[in-house]
């Protein structure tokens, strides 16, 4: 082969790729432009505020990607009510979508899109019954908070969904999935993976995260979208905040220096946000620092609905610098 033809293959698939990559970056655009018009029709149907619908939606999608026995989603919503839940408890037909079966037996699948069914395959429909679910309870959000205690019962579920809901709200759209390296492109950061390695401090843990090593005051930077849900002093990690971001993810980062200025409990932050500096606190009682060199402590947790569990953080960690 020549080199013309080797450098026109090169070209050819060069080209292949960009269009491949675009595509999908489109479809993926659409995905949440079409989520979002499908919330904001429910909500002017069921009077519950699309955020919530939005939040309520990604929380069970996240679930449902993180858990062996449930199905991942099939369609545009994220819902899983279960069959006995939609076609009614003594219902013989768990599939049942004739809407006034489904009452009769007290199953609460509604048809949201007018077509005579309800179908829990189908998006308006899953999503309206939601949607008509809180609205038993009320539109405002006391009375959506006391819907979510009824439906699942947990205050973990229903504080990771009223975070969503405030993203959400805040930024006015549900495509929040930019990430960013958690230290400044133009700063020194060495890490390598030391997930699972036993720790030296405080008896046998496994260490939960990666560190990162940084000079002091080096500026800590948020990784993605999130609501700050723990803030302060823990023994182990010193100086010490926790994000949740809207897949469910717990991002933890210890050791700090101090906050930055206005960064508080129930904060919202964005990807590349300054939230605190690199130090080396904890090891000890409240203020104790310099028992080990300053560094970053990054930690990633999942929620999936019954626990949180810890996971490696440097494959990500060390995509986002690579994209810095
Ligand atoms: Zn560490």
């Amino acid at each position: 082969m020549s080199l013309q033809k080797i450098f026109s293959c090169l070209c050819f698939l060069l080209m292949m790729n960009t269009i491949f990559s675009s595509t999908f970056v489109k479809a993926e655009e659409n995905t949440y432009q079409s989520r979002k018009a499908l919330y904001l029709k429910t909500a002017a149907l069921t009077d519950i505020p699309w955020y919530y619908l939005a939040a309520i939606d990604q929380y069970e999608r996240n679930i449902r990607f993180s858990r062996q026995d449930l199905p991942d989603p099939k369609n545009l919503q994220g819902l899983y009510i279960h069959p006995l839940e939609w076609s009614g408890p003594l219902n013989p037909n768990p599939h049942e979508t004739d809407p006034m079966r489904i009452a009769f037996f007290s199953g609460i699948g509604k048809d949201g899109n007018g077509d005579g069914k309800a179908d829990q395959e189908n998006p308006e429909d899953a999503l309206y019954t939601m949607g008509k679910y809180i609205h038993k309870f009320g539109t405002t959000k006391p009375f959506i908070k006391i819907a979510l205690w009824n439906y699942y019962h947990k205050d973990k579920v229903i504080a990771i969904i009223m975070e969503n809901a405030k993203l959400y709200q805040h930024f006015g759209k549900v495509e929040l999935t930019d990430h960013s390296f958690p230290i400044p492109r133009r700063n020194r950061a060495d890490f390598r993976s030391t997930w699972g390695d036993r720790r030296g401090w405080g008896g046998l843990r496994i260490h939960e995260g990666t560190d990162i090593f940084a000079f002091y005051g080096t500026p800590v930077l948020a990784t993605s979208y999130g609501v700050v849900e723990l803030i302060g002093w823990n023994k182990y990690g010193g100086w010490r905040i926790g994000i949740r971001d809207p897949k469910n993810i717990y991002h933890y980062y210890a050791h700090l220096n101090g906050y930055n200025k206005g960064i508080k409990k129930g904060s919202i932050v964005k990807p590349g946000q300054v939230i605190g500096y690199v130090g080396s606190s904890g090891y000890g009682p409240k203020g104790t620092q310099g028992k080990f060199p300053p560094h970053l402590h990054y930690g990633m947790y999942k929620y999936n609905g019954k626990t949180e569990f810890s996971f490696d953080p440097y494959p990500y960690l060390r995509a986002w610098r690579r994209q810095q």
